[in-house]
């Protein structure tokens, strides 16, 4: 089942970031996905399958 997200959408990973935030907002949606922590600004990107596996919850969309 495929989680309904869009550039901007704020979402909640599986696995906090080591910062000690889940909030991540959504910056590049392609073939892979970019994600950026909503505390220290860090930048991750993954493969959209990958993303789909490790998102939890879309908290904003
Ligand atoms: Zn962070």
């Amino acid at each position: 089942m495929e989680k309904e997200y869009k550039l901007g959408s704020i979402v909640m990973m599986k696995k906090e970031h080591p910062c000690g935030t889940n909030e991540w907002q959504i910056i590049r949606i392609g073939a892979d996905i970019k994600i950026k922590c909503c505390k220290c600004g860090r930048t991750i990107m993954m493969p959209r399958f990958e993303f789909n596996q490790k998102l939890k919850k879309v908290l904003e969309l």
